[in-house]
């Protein structure tokens, strides 16, 4: 978990947006959410879109204001869509995953979210150490509460190095088919092409070599050449009767 960042949102009006945060940032490994005078909360519109995060929102602590919620973080970092007239140090999003993510930081790090309609105040950045960018379109640039929050924390989750592989499927598990299971395979194959009077004898070479082309690209795990040795077995069965 990235326990050291605490999200925290500024007086947001739409319940909703705070399910959407708390599922954003579960779906990414964080569970520190702060809440700054929120219009509406606790809320079965926050529950309904949290999903399966509602642990997150429970466990979110509600303060009056901002110095409270921020009170016992080293840094600070205001998200902000504008460009502000007056110049704040900034990082992007990939930045700030870059400095403060991977672990390095022992520091507690609040990321602050301002208000659906107008973002933090001046004297809200006066309180952070940098204003936080997610780089997009500058003729569009506003991104969904829970939108810039999936941002940043998936930026933070990335640097983390925390396993992300595909748990889909089981590829992976079987081991690769070795040189010598392919060249049994390709045997296989080439047998049964012939059994069911698919090859040609003359151009049963470039076949073979363009079939071992399109084998060659993908790496076969051994139950993955079971299969098609089994497919091969049925044709040679088949043709028989
Ligand atoms: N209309 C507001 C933006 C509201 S979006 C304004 O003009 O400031 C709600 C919050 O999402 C913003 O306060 C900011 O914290 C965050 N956010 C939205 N887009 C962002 C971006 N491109 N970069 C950084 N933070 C962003």
């Amino acid at each position: 978990m990235l326990s050291n960042f605490k999200v925290v949102l500024v007086e947001t009006s739409h319940p909703g947006n705070i399910g959407a945060v708390a599922r954003a940032m579960k779906n990414m490994g964080m569970d520190q959410l702060r809440l700054v005078s929120p219009k509406l909360f606790p809320h079965a519109d926050a529950t309904a879109r949290a999903s399966g995060a509602d642990d997150v929102l429970r466990a979110a602590r509600v303060h009056d204001s901002l110095q409270q919620a921020i009170a016992d973080c080293q840094v600070v970092l205001g998200s902000s869509a504008r460009d502000r007239t007056i110049s704040w140090p900034s990082v992007t999003a990939r930045e700030c995953a870059e400095k403060w993510g991977g672990g390095a930081a022992k520091e507690n790090i609040a990321l602050v979210f301002g208000r659906e309609n107008s973002g933090l105040k001046n004297h809200e950045l006066d309180l952070c150490h940098y204003l936080l960018r997610i780089p997009c379109n500058p003729d569009y640039s506003s991104l969904n509460l829970a939108a810039a929050v999936q941002v940043v924390s998936y930026e933070l989750f990335v640097a983390s190095g925390r396993e992300y592989a595909s748990s889909i499927g089981d590829r992976g598990e079987e081991p690769l088919a070795t040189a010598e299971q392919m060249e049994a395979f390709y045997t296989h194959l080439h047998e049964t092409m012939a059994d069911i009077g698919f090859l040609h004898p003359e151009r049963s070479r470039s076949i073979m070599r363009r079939l071992r082309r399109v084998f060659n690209r993908t790496q076969l795990d051994t139950k993955e050449l079971d299969i098609l040795r089994g497919i091969l077995r049925f044709s040679q069965n088949h043709n028989l009767k």
